[in-house]
């Protein structure tokens, strides 16, 4: 995955993709959850994340309380240590880890926690949740993160749907 490239797109394209889903968000909530549906699924045919980890390189996701209990039992540490060990408290008073690329993800881009990561990062890029209508947004933040969410949006905006 060339990731320069990809900035470079996503950054090219951010206004259009932008207003695209603003658009999106007053569009039949049905429709725009079958079509990222059915795109998610070609894409990621199409796109290993084991070339890319962008997300886990670039962003953090949130830990939750189960998430702390889980990833510091995988660890065999204690809850608190882990949260002071990895994580601090951002602006909207959530725990997110205190540096990227994320201290579990490892040279060959495989994550050292796997089994047991957050559940942000189970559920990341978002794009096969229901009523996607509700998440354009963070969608479009995510076009400047993740390689397979600026194939997605691109590849919808240009099959038409919305219009
Ligand atoms: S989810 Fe997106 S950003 Fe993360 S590794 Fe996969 S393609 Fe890359
Ligand atoms: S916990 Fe694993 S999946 Fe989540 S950001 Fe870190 S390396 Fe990536």
């Amino acid at each position: 995955m060339d990731l320069d490239r990809f900035r470079e797109e996503s950054e090219k394209n951010s206004k259009i993709n932008k207003g695209y889903l603003t658009r999106l968000k007053r569009f039949n909530s049905r429709k725009v959850d079958d079509a990222f549906h059915e795109i998610h699924e070609k894409v990621f045919e199409e796109i290993d994340c084991l070339d890319c980890a962008n997300c886990c390189k670039t962003t953090s996701p949130i830990f939750y309380e189960n998430d702390i209990d889980r990833a510091a039992k995988a660890l065999r540490v204690k809850p608190g240590d882990f949260v002071e060990k990895y994580l601090r408290i951002d602006e909207d008073k959530d725990y997110v880890l205190k540096s990227s690329p994320c201290p579990f993800l490892d040279v060959d881009n495989y994550c050292g926690i796997y089994e047991s990561r957050p559940k942000a990062c189970r559920e990341y890029p978002h794009t096969h949740r229901k009523k996607m209508v509700q998440i354009m947004d963070l969608t479009y933040k995510n076009t400047l993160v993740c390689p397979a969410v600026l194939a997605m949006v691109e590849r919808l905006r240009k099959s038409g749907l919305g219009k």
